[in-house]
């Protein structure tokens, strides 16, 4: 895959980049090495006014940035927008917390003194996919930056201007150049950078396939990783739920981001004594929603990202038609990259829409017997990274709390990220977490400190 922007919209190439050679590779591990020096050493305090001057340029740059980002993968405009915004906001929440997060944990034990310290592991390799190509990255990136680490980012080869933007960002923000840095390189080129040992460890968003090769390539060299996933997320409602506002939030979590999201509700399991209710309102809304140009302000749903999308969506609806499904409404491309709000029911245990994770506006539904049916349905997937769930009922829900298999359960609310809490998956999902006071702790050494005794009394220094 070369390394170019090329417009979903309009398949127009707007720009192409060279990949870098192993000289220029080479300059920027030495800079990033150089770069880890100075961040390690910072105070937080220190660190954290670059952070939010980053949150600054973020917002100033809002409006051009979501028109760079749209054009590179097709979301409509307001919700890249929107995107460029929750990055200045993870930007603060890691500036304004980092340092109680990373601060030096005192644990009672029958020495003189004992404790936990943090310190940064030193340049992380993060490869990142192209669906939020400004939020996959700065969720990883304030953290690690706040940490006293330092980022080297692969991007996915279609968003090569929103990748050099982010190190632009960071550098108009006051970071030393080293400190964050863009490699223009191809999939094929993250093997050989993982066994360098100047890199300290990896992160991935992405597909499965993408996960286990960098997982392996780091585990050779004994690096830690951390894993973002697919997902096949359900989406359950049961008969208490507001059906009305369950229907509306059930097409905004698929259609989220053209319906590219690991997140986005993908299959939906309702109870069948409101199934038939569930499935009339949900089909009328998905109808109405308007596909076209991302750039309008009314447009709901815009391109897909690539040509190849759409192959694979309308190829996994078209088997899934062949092995029984019914198809409610869709199941057609719309010219370009467009695909057609589509709706699945009645599929067989044999389609793709019943495990597989598709990502588009393409929404499969299942009914379900009682509870235990739609855990049970809920669990039928190699995923796991959140689910949603609808009932007023309190025990119903701990149910579903307890018996889901995800990295995360969202009730009566579509699941969602938040720089507070703690983002991951399970099962095919991934391993680690991003976000919260876990996603900063997952790219440090965690040192256990044990003084058995000293003189005068135990002061430690805090440390990075
Ligand atoms: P992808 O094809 O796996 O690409 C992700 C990144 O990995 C890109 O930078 C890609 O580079 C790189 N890559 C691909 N194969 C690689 C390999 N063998 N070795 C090293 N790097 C490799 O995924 P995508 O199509 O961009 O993204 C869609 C997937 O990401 C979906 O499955 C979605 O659910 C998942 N996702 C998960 C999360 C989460 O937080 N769990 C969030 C967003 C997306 P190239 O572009 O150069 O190939």
């Amino acid at each position: 895959m070369t390394i170019s922007t090329v417009n979903p919209a309009t398949g127009e190439t707007v720009r192409t980049f060279e990949a870098l050679n192993e000289r220029e590779i080479e300059a920027k591990l030495q800079r990033a090495v150089a770069a880890f020096a100075i961040n390690r050493a910072r105070s937080f305090a220190d660190r954290a006014t670059r952070m939010r001057a980053a949150a600054d340029v973020l917002d100033a740059r809002k409006n051009e940035l979501g028109k760079m980002i749209t054009t590179e993968m097709g979301k409509p405009l307001k919700a890249a927008v929107a995107e460029v915004q929750k990055c200045a906001l993870v930007c603060r929440y890691y500036a304004d917390n980092a340092e109680k997060q990373l601060a030096d944990e005192h644990v009672q034990t029958g020495a003189a003194d004992s404790f936990i310290r943090y310190q940064p592991l030193g340049p992380v390799l993060a490869v990142m996919p192209w669906n939020f190509p400004f939020w996959q990255v700065f969720r990883f990136a304030a953290p690690a930056l706040m940490a006293g680490n330092v980022g080297l980012l692969k991007h996915a080869s279609n968003v090569p201007q929103s990748a050099l933007a982010i190190e632009e960002i960071f550098v108009e923000a006051g970071f030393d150049a080293g400190e964050f840095q863009t490699l223009l390189i191809s999939a094929s080129q993250v093997g050989p950078l993982l066994d360098d040992e100047r890199i300290k460890a990896a992160t991935l968003t992405g597909s499965e396939p993408a996960g286990a090769s960098v997982a392996s390539a780091a585990a050779k060299q004994i690096k830690k990783s951390v894993l973002e996933l697919g997902g096949s997320d359900p989406f359950v409602v049961m008969p208490s739920a507001d059906l009305e506002e369950a229907v509306k939030i059930a097409v905004k979590a698929r259609i989220v981001n053209n319906g590219q999201s690991c997140i986005a509700a993908k299959r939906f399991i309702v109870h069948e004594s409101i199934y038939e209710s569930f499935e009339q309102k949900f089909t009328a809304a998905m109808e109405a929603l308007k596909v076209g140009d991302p750039m309008d302000e009314a447009t709901d749903i815009g391109p897909l990202a690539m040509p190849q999308i759409v192959k694979d969506i309308d190829e996994q609806v078209r088997k899934s038609v062949d092995a029984g499904a019914r198809l409610v409404i869709g199941g057609k491309r719309l010219g370009g990259n467009h695909y057609a709000p589509t709706i699945l029911a009645d599929i067989p245990q044999s389609a793709p829409a019943y495990r597989e994770e598709i990502f588009g506006p393409v929404a499969s539904l299942f009914r379900a017997k009682d509870a235990d049916d739609a855990i049970r349905l809920a669990n039928a997937t190699t995923f796991g990274l959140g689910a949603s769930v609808w009932t007023t009922d309190r025990a119903e829900a701990q149910r579903f709390i307890d018996g889901i298999e995800s990295g995360q359960v969202f009730v009566n609310a579509m699941v969602a990220s938040d720089p507070r809490i703690p983002f991951g998956g399970v099962k095919h999902s991934g391993f680690g977490r991003e976000l919260g006071v876990l996603g900063i702790r997952e790219f440090v050494n965690i040192k256990t400190v044990w003084i058995a005794s000293m003189p005068d009394e135990v002061s430690m220094p805090v440390g990075d």
